[in-house]
């Protein structure tokens, strides 16, 4: 049985609480809650999602890039569920890319982002994860851990007229792949 829930908009209260630590992985409720993530993102074309997308304000995401029309050039990966995840940035460089969000529909902006971080979660197993991640997975990852700070990628963009429409973004990435 697959549960899609409505995504929670930009406005509603739940995005812009920090989400609370999960200490029981495998309670019932935090099972219904990973399937319920993994079911509404697969039902998007979005590359990740957040408990607190769901209006649960709890510390777990799911990322997953993939190649769609939102985003042709993701690299291809499994979904991966993060329990209570963390990053340190391993350098102080950043680069700016485009970001859009399942909760902020129509819009797209350039969004500086650290380029290599050390990451650390809690998996499905219980077990303490450590990895590095570079590029766009590394963007991905970040996108979704401000969203369990109450933070959205508008908050990040350094300049306004770095937001667009997101038909201007599909018109700007077309001609760019011509
Ligand atoms: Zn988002």
């Amino acid at each position: 049985m697959t549960d899609i829930k409505e995504i929670a908009q930009l406005g509603a209260d739940v995005l812009r609480q920090k989400a609370d630590a999960i200490n029981y992985i495998n309670s019932a409720e935090n099972v219904a809650l990973i399937s319920a993530l993994r079911d509404t993102l697969a039902s998007t074309q979005g590359v990740g999602i957040a408990a607190p997308q769901i209006s649960i304000s709890k510390r777990i995401i799911i990322v997953a890039s993939r190649p769609s029309a939102r985003y042709p050039y993701a690299p291809l990966m499994e979904p991966t569920v993060m329990i209570n995840p963390n990053f340190t940035a391993l350098s102080d460089i950043t680069e700016k890319d485009w970001e859009g969000c399942l909760s902020i529909p129509g819009i797209r902006a350039l969004v500086p982002r650290y380029t290599n971080i050390e990451i650390t979660y809690t998996d499905l197993n219980n077990q303490q994860i450590t990895a590095h991640l570079t590029g766009f997975i590394a963007r991905i990852f970040q996108h979704e851990f401000d969203h369990l700070q109450g933070i959205v990628y508008l908050d990040r963009v350094e300049d306004k007229l770095d937001i667009f429409a997101e038909s201007e973004y599909f018109k700007l990435i077309n001609n760019r792949a011509q």
